[in-house]
């Protein structure tokens, strides 16, 4: 089995990487990727650890960043590059303190879309930089306002995933927010992945608020912005898989897939198996992951 999309404490799962691994190894896992965001640290615990008395499967290094392309938020994986060419360049764009002053500032314009857009929030309830993302804390902020439930539908009031996706990544939304200082373009973090030997994937495609999935996919592709889709995913429906695979096979597409699972957040979404009827087809996976010599795709212990 298969799984090419997870997420550690590292970004905002609830396993550390040893659990990760260990939960990989009780379902048979046999190639895994952590995909954290913006961060490769799962891949800094393994050095120097021998991690086979966790996990017996391969892994291969993965990452997913948070992009703009045409204006519009989205999620790169990338794959099988140089660890220490990407973190540098991660660490460079996303200076540590300079990372918590932007989640400070875009809690704040979240704060004045929303007083903006008469949606009750309280001001002096502040964001923990350290701990929280910006769309977590807001999204809590505005929770404890009953009075904002009819401005939501349910399932964005319910969950902070489909609140981010629907509504402040979203343009036709009064909370959109425009991020594209905060976020790197797509165009250059493919530049960066493929510079460090690695390829490039669209998460989640059917993720996004967009009119027009068809155009979008075409347009990103044309601009070299990736080099495959995540066609696997839990969040797509059999036909949105099989319309992926499709895509890619016309365009010449690489295909990936995983679990998008973060441990006990939604523990429904589990490692390698999604909601139950996950299955990356590990042969699609194998044509690009299995060309790659071992030395460059693989983390040893
Ligand atoms: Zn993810």
């Amino acid at each position: 089995m298969v799984d090419l999309h997870c997420h550690t404490k590292h970004s905002d799962g609830t396993w550390n990487t040893v659990q990760l691994l260990q939960q990989a190894e009780r379902k048979g896992i046999t190639l895994l990727s952590i995909t954290d965001h913006d961060t490769l640290e799962s891949y800094f615990d393994l050095f120097g650890m021998d991690y086979s008395q966790y996990y017996s499967g391969e892994i291969l290094v993965g990452c997913e960043f948070a992009a703009v392309f045409n204006g519009i938020r989205i999620e790169l994986l990338g794959y099988s590059f140089d660890l220490f060419v990407v973190q540098k360049w991660l660490d460079d764009f996303y200076r540590r303190v300079e990372k918590k002053k932007s989640f400070c500032e875009e809690y704040d314009q979240l704060l004045a879309l929303c007083k903006k857009h008469n949606v009750a929030v309280d001001a002096g309830d502040m964001i923990n930089p350290s701990i929280e993302y910006p769309i977590a804390a807001i999204h809590r902020n505005i929770k404890q306002h009953p009075q904002n439930r009819h401005l939501f539908d349910r399932a964005s009031w319910v969950s902070q995933e489909v609140f981010f996706r629907n509504c402040t990544c979203n343009v036709n939304f009064p909370l959109h927010l425009e991020c594209s200082t905060q976020v790197p373009k797509a165009e250059d973090i493919a530049d960066v992945i493929r510079e460090a030997g690695g390829f490039v994937f669209l998460a989640h495609a059917f993720a996004y608020s967009l009119s027009d999935y068809n155009a979008f996919l075409n347009q990103i592709a044309d601009a070299r912005g990736i080099d495959g889709l995540e066609v696997y995913c839990s969040k797509h429906s059999t036909s949105q898989a099989n319309y992926l695979s499709n895509f890619c096979r016309k365009r010449g597409l690489l295909v990936s897939g995983g679990s998008d699972c973060h441990g006990m957040k939604n523990p429904s979404r589990k490692l390698g198996t999604g909601f139950g009827g996950l299955c990356v087809n590990e042969k699609e996976i194998m044509a690009w992951a299995g060309q790659r010599n071992s030395d460059q795709y693989k983390v040893h212990n």
